[in-house]
């Protein structure tokens, strides 16, 4: 199929690589134009808009936020500024508004807006084995199936109403959070106890708890491997602010959230940008005196 990919971030780049393996053509734009030369080594087309990069049957986005969405969406030389392309893949977690904006400026254009979030990380893009959650027209859904199978393992249809998608996902980052804190707040607690946190992790993921994320994320507790992030703290707090949006919107209180936006925000104070979200182990063993 001919398709756009917009966003060569961490994610859009391995992204990109699964989606060139499995036979696409692939337009390929990003906002630093270096990232894509990588991309074109292995078959991608470097285009100088993101209209071009629309030109498609489909253009996928993979952004950092809802301003990078919107920029390479509404913007000067955005996908809807050109005769465009039919569906547009948003994989990006953005806010519930803005899914509903994008939906609402794909229809009054005569195009289509899928919203596609992935579950899993870096790694687990390198090696297609993301999950999607999908939400908008059933069409639409149908011909992408193939696309999302070059990228994932697993595709969930949400429904016909795109937002509910990116509502799935911010449900889905508050819970993976929740998991982190929690094992965090274990391994400090065994620790200081004396007893190692790869030890804890053995049992927990060895009896009740054999789930992946905590063995993704116990391990990196375990080894401390907080850099280079493979999801930024930022990105990680950007998202705690849309799940709060959300809530708010919805008047569902969630007390448990304070606390993990708090913990991000106090490790991108001590630590910096560039760690990765599960750099709250830190915090927490450091507030225990660790
Ligand atoms: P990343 O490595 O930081 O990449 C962000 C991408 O967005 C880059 O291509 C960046 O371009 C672009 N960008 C940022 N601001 C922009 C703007 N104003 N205009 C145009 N482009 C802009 O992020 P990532 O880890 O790939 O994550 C991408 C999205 O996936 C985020 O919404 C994140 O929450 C979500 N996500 C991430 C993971 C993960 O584990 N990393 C997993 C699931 C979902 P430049 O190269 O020019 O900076």
């Amino acid at each position: 199929m001919q398709i756009g990919f917009i966003g060569l971030g961490n994610m859009g780049s391995a992204m990109v690589r699964n989606l060139l393996k499995a036979g696409h053509d692939v337009a390929v734009w990003n906002r630093s134009p270096d990232k894509a030369q990588a991309l074109v080594a292995e078959g991608a087309k470097n285009v100088a808009t993101p209209a071009e990069a629309a030109q498609g049957a489909v253009v996928h986005t993979m952004l950092a936020d809802d301003k990078a969405v919107e920029a390479v969406t509404f913007g000067v030389d955005g996908i809807l500024s050109g005769p465009g392309t039919a569906i547009h893949v948003s994989h990006s977690t953005i806010s519930l508004a803005l899914a509903e904006r994008l939906a609402q400026g794909h229809a009054d254009h005569g195009s289509t807006l899928l919203s596609a979030p992935v579950f899993g990380r870096p790694a687990a893009a390198e090696a297609a084995k993301l999950f999607i959650a999908a939400a908008g027209p059933a069409a639409a859904l149908v011909t992408c199936q193939p696309l999302f199978d070059a990228i994932g393992q697993k595709t969930f249809a949400i429904g016909d109403y795109a937002p509910a998608a990116n509502l799935v996902k911010l449900c889905g980052n508050f819970t993976i959070l929740s998991v982190i804190e929690t094992l965090a707040e274990a391994m400090t607690l065994a620790e200081k106890g004396g007893v190692p946190k790869a030890k804890l992790l053995e049992v927990l993921t060895g009896t009740l708890f054999g789930a992946p994320v905590y063995h993704t994320y116990g391990n990196i507790l375990v080894d401390e491997a907080f850099r280079p992030a493979g999801f930024a703290a930022p990105l990680g707090l950007k998202d705690m602010n849309l799940v709060s949006e959300a809530a708010t919107d919805a008047r569902v209180p969630m007390p448990v959230l304070a606390i993990l936006r708090d913990h991000l925000l106090s490790t991108i104070a001590r630590e910096g940008d560039d760690i990765d979200w599960s750099g709250i182990g830190r915090i927490i063993a450091a507030d225990a005196g660790l």
